[in-house]
C-alpha cells in the first residue's frame, strides 16, 4: 500500500474519502489573463505551450516538448507518444544534455535514439512500467481515445505519474476520460482540455475530480487544437484548485 501511495495511486475504494481540495487564493501567481489562477506550486513550473511543460527541481523533468525558443538542460525528457506534437526530436535536442535520460514508448523512442548519445540513455515504456531515473520515481500510465483511432489502447501511448522532490505531478498525454484515472493520485494534474483528439474542458473537468489533486492545469490547447477558452471553461467547471499557465519564453 505505502509503495502504491508514494507512486501516486491509491485503490480506488479510498477514493471516495478523498475530496478534491480547493486551496487558497492567497498564493495566486500573475498571469497575462486575470483569472490565470495559480499557486506556489506553480514557481517551478514552465510551460513550454501545447502539452509541454518543464518541472525544475533538484532534477529538471521536461515532457512533450514542442516548438520550443529556448530549452534548458533536463535531467529527464519524458514523452507520451510519438505524434509530432508531442514528440519533436528538434525540440527534445534543445533539453538534451550529456547526462540526460530520455523516456517514451517504443515508437517515439525510436525517433529519439541518436539524441541522448549513449542508447541506455534512452528508457522504453508501455502502459503500467515503473522505473526511478536519478532519483525520481516514474510510472507510465495508460492514455488512450474511447472513440476515435488516434490513440487507441492498443499503440501504447502513455501519460506519466512522477514524483520530484516529495510532489506528485500527472501528465495525461493524449488521453480520453478513461476509467484507469481514478487509480490516480497526483498533487499536479496536468489534463488534455483542448478537445478533438482528447478530452475537452468538460470531459477534463469531470476527470479532475476523478484524480482529486491539489492542482490542476489545463493543457492541449492555444497551438494544435483548442484555446483559452477551453481552459476557462475548465477552470469553470472543476471545484477545485486550478492554474492557466502562460507561455513562459
Ligand atoms: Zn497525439
Amino acid at each position: 500500500m505505502e509503495r502504491m501511495i508514494r507512486f501516486g495511486f491509491i485503490p480506488m475504494i479510498l477514493l471516495a474519502a478523498v475530496p478534491a481540495c480547493r486551496g487558497t487564493e492567497s498564493g495566486r501567481r500573475a498571469g497575462t489573463h486575470p483569472d490565470s489562477g495559480g499557486t506556489a506550486m506553480t514557481k517551478n513550473i514552465r510551460w513550454l505551450g501545447h502539452a509541454g511543460f518543464v518541472i525544475r527541481g533538484s532534477r529538471t523533468v521536461c515532457v512533450d516538448p514542442y516548438r520550443v525558443s529556448t530549452g534548458e538542460p533536463a535531467g529527464l525528457i519524458l514523452i507520451t507518444h510519438e505524434h509530432g506534437d508531442h514528440c519533436s526530436p528538434d525540440d527534445a535536442a534543445k533539453f538534451t544534455g550529456p547526462g540526460t535520460w530520455i523516456v517514451a514508448p517504443a515508437a517515439a523512442a525510436a525517433k529519439l535514439a541518436r539524441l541522448a548519445g549513449n542508447p541506455e540513455r534512452v528508457k522504453t515504456v508501455k502502459p503500467g512500467d515503473t522505473l526511478t531515473l536519478d532519483g525520481v520515481e516514474i510510472r507510465a500510465v495508460p492514455a488512450y481515445n474511447l472513440k476515435i483511432p488516434n490513440h487507441s489502447p492498443d499503440k501504447g501511448h502513455v501519460g506519466y505519474v512522477f514524483r520530484l522532490d516529495g510532489v506528485t505531478y500527472y501528465h495525461a498525454g493524449d488521453t480520453d476520460r478513461i476509467p484507469e484515472m481514478r487509480g490516480i493520485r497526483a498533487d499536479v494534474a496536468f489534463l488534455p482540455a483542448g478537445g478533438t483528439y482528447t478530452m475537452n474542458a468538460k470531459e477534463a473537468a469531470e476527470a479532475a475530480e476523478d484524480i482529486g489533486p491539489r492542482l490542476a492545469v489545463p493543457m492541449h490547447w492555444g497551438s494544435v487544437v483548442g484555446s483559452e477558452k477551453d481552459a476557462l471553461e475548465f477552470k469553470n467547471r472543476f471545484k477545485g484548485e486550478v492554474w492557466i499557465p502562460t507561455l513562459q519564453e
